[in-house]
């Protein structure tokens, strides 16, 4: 059956080398980083889509929407599948719609727009605009492979977000287009308030193909490591920066002891026993900065120029979540949360968790600017796990004491807690997937009976 559809898109494409069969890259571009919970683990292994199509344009996409939406076959954009929750892991097999050849950036705008295809990687594109004087607003750690596609399907944010943001906050996605999955696929144009219908709904609702991103302008940043004796002075210094207006930031990261010991490759930063904060930060200020560190009892342990990405150490490499990338080196039983802590009650907060949980969560804070403005203590903190249940009373417990949790080990939309409480992205997804084929099972709160009284006028 499965190979009648392959034909089928074969001779759409008119081209057999772009609709793959062969079960291990069918398998291998079915899974993103799920594994990092071992919740999702169980859920998710063994999921694999039946076969994978690679669009080369929107026209393409056009049609093997059509043809899919005509014969029921569900469809997962994937972008470079570096995802944490298994998004892009198809539940339902179908085709697994591979965007990375989509990989144009089509302009730079003079007034620091890029515009570009889903498959463009972020790393790629921040080369790229550095050249014309800008940079990304902020992008995940993943930044090297990661595609601009799957960062607005899935993503939220990273390095960068200290000084403007999540992707979701000021206008950074100025306008996106998607091609619907309706009887006749539609290419539609989001702007503004509208891009937040598609943004961060997993694919969903919608195959991104066309993004305009907004930029800043390019700053000259050096990297620098500073170590404290406690995580109390590290993480009130890291506050002091991050919050601290005069300071030109781009990333200001603290880790307790003993995550710094997880870095293998920059363990001679890593005193014994110490906390660490990672910073980006302007050159012109880097001295300054090294000041301020000492006065306030720190150690720089690492100070050095950032050339891009090839940068060697790359201190970004440790952030946001890799972090947890290099804890699963070391013992594959951690995992971890992701936090939002209250700026006035952060301390008594940290204190709360390690008083009821111990060494079972390790502090790692990321700073970040919220959507009005404010610079506050984010975290995705290691979990040493043992059982779902205590993973679950630790979440309840965040929650209790007013820590926010965009919980990673759920499989859906609504339960990562970036769902939009106005169900934007549900009412689009019934206009542009009334028959529930984009991604399906991510979306929990989609029926198709509901898609079909809202009057979208679908026949099955
Ligand atoms: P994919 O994993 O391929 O896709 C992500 C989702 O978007 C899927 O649901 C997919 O179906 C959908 N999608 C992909 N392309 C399209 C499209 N064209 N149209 C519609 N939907 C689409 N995330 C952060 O936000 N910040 C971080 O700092 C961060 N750090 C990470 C560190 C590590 C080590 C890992 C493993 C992950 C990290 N992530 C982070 C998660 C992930 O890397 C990013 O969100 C990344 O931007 C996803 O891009 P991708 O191309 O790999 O997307």
């Amino acid at each position: 059956m499965s190979l009648d559809h392959a034909s089928a898109l074969i001779s759409l494409l008119g081209d057999e080398s772009r609709v793959l069969t062969h079960p291990q890259l069918v398998e291998r571009l079915s899974r993103d980083f799920y594994w990092y919970s071992p919740v999702l683990r169980k859920q998710l292994d063994g999921k694999v889509g039946d076969f994978v199509v690679q669009p080369l344009s929107t026209p393409e996409i056009r049609s093997v929407l059509r043809y899919c939406q005509q014969n029921n076959l569900p469809v997962t954009a994937r972008g470079a599948g570096t995802g944490n929750y298994g998004q892009a892991v198809p539940l339902q097999g179908g085709v697994v719609l591979d965007l990375a050849r989509m990989d144009q950036i089509e302009a730079i705008q003079p007034d620091g727009v890029a515009v570009c295809q889903p498959g463009v990687r972020l790393g790629v594109l921040e080369t790229e605009v550095r050249r014309s004087g800008w940079e990304l607003r902020c992008y995940p750690s993943t930044i090297v492979k990661a595609s601009v596609g799957g960062f607005l399907g899935g993503g939220s944010g990273g390095i960068g977000s200290v000084a403007h943001g999540g992707l979701r906050d000021f206008n950074t996605v100025r306008a996106l287009e998607v091609v619907t999955m309706e009887a006749e696929p539609q290419v539609v144009r989001h702007e503004g308030e509208a891009v937040h219908e598609i943004l961060h709904a997993w694919g969903t609702n919608g195959v991104i193909t066309r993004i305009w991103l907004a930029l800043t302008p390019a700053v000259e940043w050096s990297q620098c490591v500073v170590a404290f004796d406690g995580f109390d002075a590290a993480f009130d210094f890291s506050e002091h920066i991050a919050t601290g207006t005069s300071w030109t930031k781009r990333l200001v990261t603290a880790f307790e002891w003993p995550i710094p010991s997880f870095f293998a490759p920059v363990r001679q930063y890593a005193p014994q026993g110490k906390s660490l904060i990672f910073f980006l930060i302007a050159s012109e200020q880097i001295a300054a900065l090294e000041t301020a560190a000492r006065e306030a009892g720190g150690v720089v342990t690492y100070s050095g120029p950032y050339g891009g990405l090839r940068t060697l150490p790359l201190l970004s490499d440790y952030t946001w979540n890799h972090t947890t990338l290099w804890a699963l080196k070391t013992d594959p039983a951690y995992t971890y949360l992701q936090c939002g802590f209250d700026p006035e009650r952060v301390r008594a907060q940290m204190m709360q968790l390690r008083e009821r949980f111990g060494q079972e969560i390790l502090f790692h804070m990321e700073f970040m600017k919220n959507s009005e403005g404010r610079v506050i203590p984010g975290a995705i903190p290691l979990v040493y796990y043992t059982t779902e249940a205590r993973l679950n009373e630790m979440i309840d417990f965040c929650r209790e004491i007013g820590v926010f949790v965009a919980n990673p080990h759920v499989n859906n939309v609504e339960g990562g807690g970036r769902y939009r409480a106005d169900n934007v992205q549900l009412l689009a997804k019934m206009r542009y997937d009334p028959k529930g084929l984009l991604n399906p099972g991510k979306m929990i709160t989609f029926h198709v009976e509901e898609a079909e009284t809202a009057g979208t006028g679908i026949t099955r």
